[in-house]
């Protein structure tokens, strides 16, 4: 066999299909949030405004956040220097687990390398020590809940989408005696819809399941103290396990569940990517703590993260851009094709200096493929009005569908 030339076909394939991931190579400035650098193949640069940074807040480069981060690489150096059971777990990972707990209002939390792994290792570990465990996931979840529940070999039914009435009904059909896991998201990533979670503790509550909630684009951005989605609807004591990244509104790197003393013990004890691998750098573990610690006051930057999200929907209503329905801070822009969205964005990076990166399948279904816009609270009203000029312009030159204003 010929091995160059299969994965090269490969490649092609997706080239063909006009989803084929070009990386922007960017350098973002402290300070000049939503401005970066981007490095173009020909050696020159170009200044762009990113607007799909999961950087939701700026706090990558808060002056506190990025202090505290100095202030530990001096005291401790890079690296934890090796697993958390093996001489890896520092007093910054005890203090960040500790603050991570009380942020969710549970006993206990635990870290991970990423939200990702966090998901994976979880997911796999609980439902995989339970014999007979049903898993109930909403169609929509993330990779790494998928790549979790598939790694715990349970049995799987998926119900539609934020659809009740569907899971009441694969709920029902179970087995009585069965353990059951109910696993979805509060804030969807790519559609900016929010799951009913009360119905589904309900739910939870009448046929005896657990639940597993991944917060993710929801923490810090959400609640009175940035809890989330359940802390802002007062059910945070509802749900068995939170999840949440670092890495997006934390503006830092690394992933953590919060859940009782016991459930987090268990999976510190079996789940074999918590274990077998070295532990968060503490300079990541103290950013994070800091960045946690002024996001629980920072009702102001939620507050202007809202604003500018709504203000950001209204224009593209206004201007008849295909704007999705979403409920949250998230903004996407249907497409609809996968060549026509990459030639959009390809457009807005090189004429208008806007970066927003295409979605394509498999992150949304086919046919779906879009633009997803994130303002932060630092993207002012002339971004805004230099991004919906250069969308009408895409829109005109690539004579794209716009619906009635
Ligand atoms: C990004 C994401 C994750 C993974 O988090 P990372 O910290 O980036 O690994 C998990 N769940 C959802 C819904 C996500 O969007």
């Amino acid at each position: 066999m010929d091995y160059q030339r299969f994965f090269a076909d490969k490649i092609t394939a997706l080239q063909e299909e006009g989803r084929y991931r070009v990386f922007a190579e960017l350098e973002r400035h402290a300070g000049q949030y939503p401005h970066a650098t981007r490095y173009l193949d020909d050696g020159t640069e170009d200044v762009v405004v990113v607007w799909c940074s999961n950087d939701y807040l700026g706090m990558g480069q808060h002056p506190d956040v990025r202090n505290a981060m100095h202030a530990a690489i001096d005291e401790t150096g890079a690296g934890a220097g090796g697993t958390r059971n093996i001489s890896g777990t520092t007093h910054y990972h005890v203090l960040l687990e500790r603050e991570l707990a009380a942020w969710h209002g549970k006993e206990a939390a635990l870290l991970f390398t990423s939200g990702y792994i966090s998901n994976e290792a979880s997911l796999s570990t609980l439902a995989g020590l339970m014999p007979g465990c049903i898993i109930f996931s909403d169609e929509l979840n993330h990779a790494s809940m998928i790549a979790g529940m598939r790694g715990s070999k349970s049995d799987k039914r998926i119900f539609r989408h934020n659809d009740l009435e569907h899971l009441e009904d694969l709920l029902r059909d179970a087995p009585l005696d069965a353990p059951k896991l109910i696993v979805f998201e509060s804030v969807y990533s790519m559609d900016g819809d929010i799951a009913p979670i009360k119905e589904i503790c309900d739910l939870a509550d009448k046929y005896g399941a657990m639940t597993y909630l991944d917060e993710v684009h929801a923490v810090g951005l959400y609640g009175k103290h940035g809890g989330g989605i359940a802390e802002r609807e007062g059910l945070m004591d509802r749900i068995t396990v939170i999840e949440g990244t670092l890495g997006k509104a934390v503006g830092v790197m690394g992933g953590y569940i919060a859940a009782s003393a016991t459930i987090v013990d268990v999976i510190r004890s079996y789940a074999s990517s918590f274990i077998f691998t070295t532990a968060l750098s503490p300079v990541l573990a103290a950013g994070a703590l800091k960045s946690v610690q002024v996001l629980k006051t920072a009702e102001h930057l939620r507050a202007r993260h809202q604003e500018r999200s709504a203000t950001l929907k209204r224009m593209f209503r206004e201007n008849g851009l295909p704007v999705m329905p979403s409920v949250s801070h998230i903004v996407p822009l249907l497409v609809g094709n996968a060549p026509c969205c990459k030639r959009a964005s390809d457009m807005l990076l090189n004429d208008y200096g806007i970066y927003v990166q295409p979605i394509n399948y498999p992150t949304v279904p086919r046919g779906t493929e879009r633009l997803r816009f994130t303002p932060s609270p630092m993207h002012t009203n002339e971004m805004i009005e230099h991004l919906v000029e250069g969308l009408n312009e895409v829109w005109s030159v690539h004579g794209l569908e716009r619906v009635a204003a």
